[in-house]
């Protein structure tokens, strides 16, 4: 949960919370304080089973910008299954608007000499479609921008499609979000890390970013039974269903508030409909 930015009282016990000393719970539009004690925690980790308990795949890019249709990967982490990592830096040999070098720290001469795009993204591609194949579970935070991301970058490089219909994806963010139903408020990595008490050291890196939404993927299994029993292939169901109601409710207030809205159907990828205008 973010911290509050302005004193106030805490919703449930009443106490007076100063600004910084609190946190905010509370959907778009409706924000709570609560004080830390009353602030809400994640139930214990269960013995149950469920698909936390295979390993899986994970999968973090740091990229030029926010659009998955055109900004462009600059660095990968794809951790295998078995322990078998592949991480590395791609030379897009394009621009890197300062906004998105704040957040990563890449820069144009970091990536000078790493290898061209057409190649990278290939592994990548060839990567993914070794995990469909095998049907591993591949864990992505926000997988509706890293995947949209990857699906273009295929075909601006005229590559082959992995078999995306088959994918496996658990989305720790999409996950988090139909536990929660959005109450805690936004939840980025580092927000679903930090309840959850997993470590995220180097934020925006993305081996490091990987590890921990993967981390935080097993940790929404062991503490919640209902979320970890059944297949991947059901869970990708739930998910889904949990996308299209974060977004409805996301919509709803977009809509009084005139922001932008969001595709009900859009995970773990963005529908080919909505994203064909871009490329030509
Ligand atoms: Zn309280």
């Amino acid at each position: 949960m973010r911290v509050n930015k302005h004193p106030g009282t805490c919703l449930e016990c009443e106490v007076e919370v100063l600004m910084g000393d609190g946190r905010l719970i509370g959907l778009p539009g409706e924000w709570y304080i609560v004080c830390v004690t009353c602030s809400p925690a994640p139930p214990p980790r269960g013995e149950h089973d469920g698909w936390h308990r295979t390993p899986l795949a994970s999968l973090d890019f740091e990229t030029t910008g926010v659009d998955p249709l055109t900004d462009r990967v600059l660095s990968f982490a794809l951790l295998g299954d078995r322990g078998d990592d592949l991480c590395g830096l791609i030379d897009a040999g394009v621009d890197i608007p300062p906004a998105s070098a704040a957040v990563h720290g890449l820069t144009a001469e970091m990536l000078a000499g790493a290898p061209a795009p057409r190649d990278a993204i290939a592994e990548i591609a060839t990567w993914v479609q070794g995990l469909i194949e095998r049907q591993v579970g591949l864990v992505v935070f926000n997988a509706a921008y890293d995947l949209t991301m990857l699906r273009a970058e295929i075909r601006r490089w005229g590559l082959v499609q992995p078999d995306w219909d088959r994918l496996l994806v658990v989305d720790p963010f999409v996950v988090d979000w139909g536990i929660e139903r959005g109450w805690l408020g936004p939840r980025g990595l580092g927000d679903v890390a930090a309840y959850y008490d997993v470590v995220l050291d180097h934020a925006h890196d993305a081996a490091a970013d990987a590890r921990a939404a993967r981390e935080v993927a097993y940790e929404l299994g062991r503490r919640h039974p209902a979320v970890a029993t059944g297949t991947l292939e059901s869970l990708m169901v739930r998910q889904r269903g949990w996308f299209a109601d974060r977004a409805e409710d996301w919509n709803a207030y977009a809509r009084t508030a005139d922001r932008g809205l969001d595709d009900p159907l859009g995970w773990p990828l963005a529908r080919p409909a909505v994203t064909s205008a871009q490329t030509a």
